[in-house]
Formats: structure tokens, sequence, C-alpha cells
């Protein structure tokens, strides 16, 4: 094996672990929880590799890195997620990849991904975004959905043709009620997605937790953690 190869086995393997952990102490099967590693800023060569190791779900957050990367790794038997905040210009670039956009947190980029997955004919995965630290109605600083506005959201993507409602979606906030209490955010999406779910039953996919809160993620519940940094090492710039 390559040196890269070593090292990203070995983080995997050390990640696995953590995963491991934190569905015995919460006394959830592992099979529950899947791994999303966050390959944003890395090469399309680190991809090949993780897919070489059996990883099956990536995720990226700029269209402008992710476009190249995936067509360069085109051939691979990977699910790409995109996590990132979405303007409706990038979006018909990246419905040509992503299996499912993780951050869809307002009417207008509802429309835009319906008409363009249509174009495409490609059926494509939509959590909504929930921003724990917005105000009733508004926006969060880093994307999401204030939680009152869920139901409404979470009807036009169900409602659109092209798209499929899949779950929920948070990153752990880092101001407001919940700042510094990961894991109560996430009990918090939970209950959300437990609402959600009596609307739309098959949307129960529960997307939180990163490097650093996974275990807090896994012990609430969530079905999917997006982990960047402890499979790929710290990343060169903020992205
Ligand atoms: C970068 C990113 C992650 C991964 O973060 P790490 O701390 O590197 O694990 C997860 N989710 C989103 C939305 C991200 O942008």
């Amino acid at each position: 094996m390559t040196d890269r190869k070593d090292e990203l086995a070995a983080n995997l393997a050390k990640v696995e672990e953590r995963i491991a952990a934190a569905c015995a102490a919460a006394g959830r099967g592992r099979e529950e929880v899947t791994l999303i590693v966050v390959t944003k800023t890395y090469p399309a060569s680190d991809v090949r590799i993780l897919s070489e190791l059996g990883v099956r779900h990536v995720a990226e957050n700029k269209d402008q890195d992710a476009a190249p990367k995936a067509a360069e790794c085109s051939d691979l038997p990977l699910t790409w997620h995109f996590v990132g905040q979405l303007q409706t210009n990038k979006v018909r670039s990246v419905v040509g990849y992503a299996d499912l956009v993780q951050s869809v947190d307002r009417s207008k980029l509802v429309t835009a991904l319906s008409k363009e997955a249509v174009k495409a004919g490609r059926e494509v995965g939509c959590l909504i975004q929930v921003a724990l630290d917005a105000g009733s109605s508004e926006r969060g600083e880093r994307g999401g959905v204030a939680p009152g506005g869920i139901e409404e959201l979470a009807g036009l993507v169900a409602r659109a043709p092209g798209l499929r409602l899949d779950g929920l979606m948070t990153v752990a906030p880092l101001t407001g009620e919940y700042a510094g209490r990961e894991q109560a955010a996430f009990e918090r999406l939970m209950d959300l997605s437990t609402d959600l779910r009596r609307a739309h039953p098959a949307a129960n996919m529960v997307s939180a937790g990163m490097s650093a809160d996974l275990e807090q993620a896994v012990a609430a519940g969530a079905t999917h953690v997006r982990v960047g940094t402890a499979v790929l090492g710290v990343r060169p710039r903020l992205g």
C-alpha cells in the first residue's frame, strides 16, 4: 500500500471503532449508522483510495471543487452527497453528480432542484437542513431553515417532480441556546424527525455529527454521520 493509503486506512479504522463504540454504548446496531466521508478540499486520488478501502458515501460542499472530482471518480461505486450552502445557479451542475442534497433550506432551491432533476432524468434525494440557532422563521447563518419552516419545505419537496424527501440534516450550532450542547441539539433534531415522519414516514434519514461530535450524534439517534478531518486530516484551508 502507498503511504497515503496506509494513513487513510488507519484513520478509517479509528473512526469505525468510534462509531462501533458509540453504537454499542447507545444499544444500537452498527448497521443503523452510515458513515459519509466528507472529502472537500482533498483530491480525487483520495476519493479513489477511500473507495478501494470500502467507503461508499462521500460528501462535498462546494460545486467548483466537487464537479471535476465527481467526474474523475464517475467509475467508482459511490453515493455523492452535497452538504454545502447551495446557490440556485449551481443547481444544474450539482444535480449532474449528487445523489443527495443535504442542504435544502428554501423554496427557491426546491424549485430549481426539481426543474434540473427532471431535465436530467434523475431522482435527487433531499434532506431539509435545520438551523437550530435560527429564530423561529429565519435562516441560519450557515444555512438551514428554522424548525418552524420544516413542514412547509418538506411538503414542497415531497410534491416536487424529480425529488425524494429523505429526512433532516443539521450542523451543531456555534451560537444560541445549543452552543456547546451538541447532544441536546441532536436530540432536538431527532424530535423534529419524529414529527416529520408522521406526515412523511419514508423520510427517515437523520444526518448529524462530524469528526468532533459523532458520538453525541449516534447517542441521539443519527442515521448518518459526516466525517472529514478524522479520516482525511486537518484541511489546509477552511472549507
Ligand atoms: C466539513 C463538513 C463536515 C465534516 O467536518 P469535520 O469536522 O471535518 O469532520 C460535515 N458536515 C458539513 C456540512 C461540512 O461542511
